[in-house]
């Protein structure tokens, strides 16, 4: 009998990545099962990155580099916030991390302490939480319905905060929505923020390029310049280019919270991979029309999936302005099928149709499920074809 921490006690292993790993393991049993569950692009790394990577081993980028990331890297982060954003910053407000993930934990180690309350609106990306529980802080979950598009207004943040309130989280597009915030609307937010001046924003981009509309995108720093310095952006190559498995973040935001998370990884992950951060800078500074041919993939299968699956009786899907992921509301199909939370209906759809979803709970938002686009366009059909025969059988 182990002992284990009351920290790692207080959370869960994460529900996406477990969804892909059923899945796997019921493929490889041999069933016929369709995995709608992860969380990364279907696209190869762009070969001008890819060999970027492979000339860093051949020039003998195999060493460790400065804890918070190679000069040269920072710099390209640096020009891709004023190339994309209009945002300035020198180098030491960048640190480079092993992942977006990697970022955000950083972060919350050099920010927050025992009892400190975080805003997170839901639905949340599932790591917010747990994250947030594993720093000894406390999730404070404010729930936006699909009748505000699931995004949270200025007066359900207001009565969100709490003497306590250290930080607030706003991830636009959204993980698991594909909703983004408009300027409006994040304004409005602003005007809240600016009267609690001890509250921090990480604003996750992860999805920033991710967009149909690639010139709509807008974070809060952007709307509201005089909340720059009170705001960390979270972001990294992984969704933009393809890149999941070579595990670059950034982070941007006020000097000394930077220097601090610099600390944290200086005393846990050290640098992020060498070759990885040779990679993400020819991604960076490379052609990002990479990310174009993507999102005209993407945008040809969110415009197919969130129709047909609004027309099965019982869903109610509305279309997204990113990601990859569209985030149905299923509570006619959960009556219908005589189930009374998600995960009871993600396990029949698994069961009976031998399709994987992730039950909108995992994203703190019952009632839903959340699937995945980044899959052929085949695949996709066949994977509505099963949920409405599914439907249709009830
Ligand atoms: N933020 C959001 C909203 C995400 O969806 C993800 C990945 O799923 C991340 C951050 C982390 O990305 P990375 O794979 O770079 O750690």
């Amino acid at each position: 009998d182990y002992k284990l921490s009351r920290r790692v006690n207080a959370i869960k292993p994460s529900p996406t990545l477990a969804v892909s790993q059923k899945a796997a393991e019921l493929k490889a049993e041999g069933k016929d099962v369709i995995g709608l569950g992860v969380g990364e692009p279907d696209f190869d790394t762009p070969e001008f990155i890819r060999e970027a990577g492979k000339k860093a081993i051949d020039d003998g980028h195999t060493r460790y580099t400065a804890v918070d990331g190679i000069a040269e890297l920072k710099q390209a982060v640096c020009d891709k916030f004023k190339r994309d954003n209009q945002l300035e910053y020198d180098p030491a407000n960048i640190l480079i991390s092993s992942g977006g993930k990697h970022s955000i934990f950083n972060l919350l180690t050099a920010w927050l302490d025992e009892g400190d309350e975080v805003v997170i609106p839901a639905p949340y990306w599932v790591s917010y939480p747990d994250m947030t529980l594993l720093v000894g802080a406390k999730p404070v979950v404010v729930e936006a319905t699909i009748d505000q598009s699931y995004k949270i207004t200025a007066e359900q943040l207001r009565s969100a905060i709490t003497d306590k309130t250290r930080l607030m989280f706003i991830n636009s597009p959204s993980n698991p929505t594909g909703m983004a915030y408009t300027a409006e609307e994040l304004e409005s937010l602003a005007t809240v923020l600016r009267d609690y001046p001890q509250i921090l924003i990480a604003t996750d981009d992860m999805y920033e390029h991710i967009l149909w509309d690639k010139s709509s995108f807008v974070n809060l720093p952007m709307v509201a310049p005089d909340l720059k310095d009170r705001t960390v952006i979270l972001s990294g190559v992984s969704k933009a280019y393809a890149m999941t498995g070579w595990r670059i973040g950034y982070a941007a935001g006020p000097k000394p919270i930077i220097a601090a998370m610099k600390k944290v990884q200086s005393q846990s992950t050290s640098n992020p991979a060498a070759v990885s951060q040779h990679a993400a800078l020819a991604a960076l500074q490379g052609d990002q029309s990479c990310i174009d041919t993507m999102i005209k993939a993407f945008k040809v299968r969110h415009d197919y999936l969130v129709a047909a699956l609004h027309a099965i009786p019982g869903i109610q899907c509305l279309p997204g302005q990113g990601t990859f992921y569209t985030f149905p509301n299923v509570t006619g199909l959960m009556r219908k099928a005589g189930v009374d939370s998600d995960i009871k209906l993600c396990e029949r759809l698994l069961e009976e149709a031998n399709v994987a979803l992730v039950p909108g709970s995992a994203f703190g938002a019952p009632g839903h499920f959340r699937l995945s686009f980044a899959t052929s366009s085949d695949v996709l059909e066949e994977a509505v074809k099963r949920i409405q025969s599914f439907a249709e059988s009830l």
